[in-house]
């Protein structure tokens, strides 16, 4: 389920990250991880919902998302 919107999409639409002392980054195969959707990673207004919710840097965030959303 993507954090941002809630939808339940397929996980091959779904980015995967996890959180790491106030930090994303992407999904390292162990520990609590979570997802967001492509439309809401390429999604400014849900962008900022996300980092305030988790209290990240925009940059940051979006800078890994970006990283992340690769065969879309
Ligand atoms: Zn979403």
């Amino acid at each position: 389920m993507c954090i941002a919107c809630r939808n339940r999409e397929s996980q091959h639409s779904l980015i995967r990250i996890q959180f790491v002392e106030n930090r994303a980054i992407a999904y390292t195969g162990s520990g609590r991880s979570c997802y967001v959707c492509r439309e809401c990673g390429r999604n400014p207004k849900r962008i900022r919902q996300i980092t305030k919710r988790f209290k990240l840097e925009e940059e940051d965030f979006l800078k890994l998302i970006k990283e992340l959303d690769t065969d879309g």
